[in-house]
């Protein structure tokens, strides 16, 4: 099947990297059509209304860059310097990401992400949504699509045309391929889950710097924070499931208060809602999910976090999925087939998203501990000077957050 002898193209999740590419393919001339199980965000308030945010960087903006949307997206994004790392004693240091001032991540809200996206791609005119419609993964034993609508239950089937699968870290689609061993799956769990809490608006104004991503590390767990246009922070508290300081830990507002007031004073003067949210919030899983085998002749694709989620201590997860948005994308210029298309996106990626994956583990040590040590910062601040004599020399983080022309498998070779 020829690329452009198709009638049009399937996006199975409406999420970043769905809408992202919609565009993307849109721009290429390519009908395209997007299934998303949730209510159109347009109209309807996602994440219940809260403020859930993601740390934007330069793989991610060059995803985005080649969709035509910086315009939309920048505007809502607020610019992080550095890590405040933030010391049981109360005291607090910045430490820069970058050498120079353009080496910023950007804090954004998931939500006015996707909607911004979902807006630019809905503008034009070979994109058409469909919201709450559940794939089911493909039908038994033939190449065709299985929804569900939610508004009445109705089940149908759509042909393949083809389909990228951008459904997420649970992907629907992902199974079906696992069930015809067409892919085989290995997911790591991690032992650590995540809590998203708020650090409200003090006299109208941030109650932290904002330009700036909070950590407060504590060895085995952390706590951090980033900015939201609305002088809010959004914290997430990153800790073990079970064992010494853990959320099993955590079955009352007593203990919650309790462990704040012991492991994080300062970010617990700012949280007057702590215990409520405490337990109203989701507990979130976390884990990596390493897929071999992205698709289905040509038929089917997974791309973004269908294929390969990641921990999120790198902040790389939707920068990973944007890039992969622009590569699918920059490839078509080199292949005649969707079958050899997907070949070559699954051979380029893999070995990337394998990088990231691995890095983003080992950046969660950085994270919750290695700040905290006085050789970690003495060697942070020589990498820095050797860095600015000589800018070639550039720092692994650095080529991760700042250099999207160096792939993720480069940046890995360095220690
Ligand atoms: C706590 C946390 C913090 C994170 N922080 C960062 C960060 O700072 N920076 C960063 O780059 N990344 C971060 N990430 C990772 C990032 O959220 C993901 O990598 C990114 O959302 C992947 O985009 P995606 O489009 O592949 O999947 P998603 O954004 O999850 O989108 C999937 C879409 O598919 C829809 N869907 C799912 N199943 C179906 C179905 N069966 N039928 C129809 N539709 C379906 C969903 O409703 C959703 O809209 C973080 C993740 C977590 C959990």
């Amino acid at each position: 099947m020829s690329l452009r002898s198709v009638p049009g193209i399937n996006i199975i999740g409406a999420g970043l990297a769905g809408s992202l590419l919609a565009i993307l393919l849109a721009k290429r001339g390519f009908k395209v059509t997007v299934y998303e199980r949730r209510a159109d965000p347009r109209t309807a308030n996602a994440d219940g209304g809260r403020s859930i945010n993601l740390a934007l960087a330069s793989r991610g903006i060059r995803g985005l860059a080649a969709a035509g949307v910086l315009d939309r997206v920048m505007p809502l994004a607020i610019a992080m310097r550095g890590r405040m790392v933030h010391e049981h004693d109360g005291s607090a240091e910045l430490q820069m990401y970058g050498v120079r001032p353009e080496e910023v991540i950007h804090s954004v809200s998931r939500a006015d992400l996707n909607r911004a996206l979902i807006e630019a791609a809905a503008g034009l005119p070979n994109v058409e949504f469909h919201f709450r419609q559940l794939c089911l993964g493909l039908a038994h034993e033939r190449d065709v699509l299985e929804f569900r609508d939610e508004a009445n239950g109705r089940i149908y089937h759509c042909a393949a045309q083809p389909t990228i699968a951008t459904d997420g870290a649970g992907s629907a689609v992902r199974d079906s391929l696992l069930a015809r061993e067409v892919s085989a799956v290995r997911e790591e769990p991690l032992e650590h889950d995540y809590k998203e809490l708020t650090i409200p608006a003090v006299n109208g104004g941030y109650a932290l710097d904002p330009n700036a991503l909070h950590i407060w590390p504590r060895g085995g767990f952390m706590l951090i924070a980033l900015p939201n246009r609305d002088f809010t922070f959004t914290a997430t508290l990153f800790l073990a499931r079970s064992g010494t300081n853990s959320f099993a830990d955590l079955g009352s507002p007593a203990a919650v208060e309790g462990f704040f007031t012991r492991e994080f004073p300062s970010a617990k003067a700012l949280m007057p809602d702590l215990a409520r949210e405490f337990f109203e919030h989701l507990q979130g899983s976390l884990g990596t999910v390493y897929t071999h085998g992205w698709h289905l002749g040509g038929n089917v694709l997974l791309l973004g976090d269908a294929a390969h989620a990641i921990v999120p201590f790198h902040g790389q997860g939707m920068n990973c999925a944007f890039e992969d948005c622009a590569e699918l994308v920059r490839l078509m210029d080199h292949h005649e087939s969707w079958a050899g298309l997907f070949e070559a996106f699954e051979h380029e990626r893999r070995p990337n998203t394998d990088a990231i994956a691995r890095m983003a583990l080992e950046n969660y040590i950085e994270m919750r501990e290695a700040v905290l040590d006085a050789g970690y910062r003495k060697k942070k601040k020589e990498a820095e000077a050797r860095e600015k004599a000589d800018p070639s020399v550039i720092p692994r983080y650095s080529k991760v957050m700042f250099h999207p022309e160096i792939p993720y498998s480069e940046a890995a070779k360095q220690p």
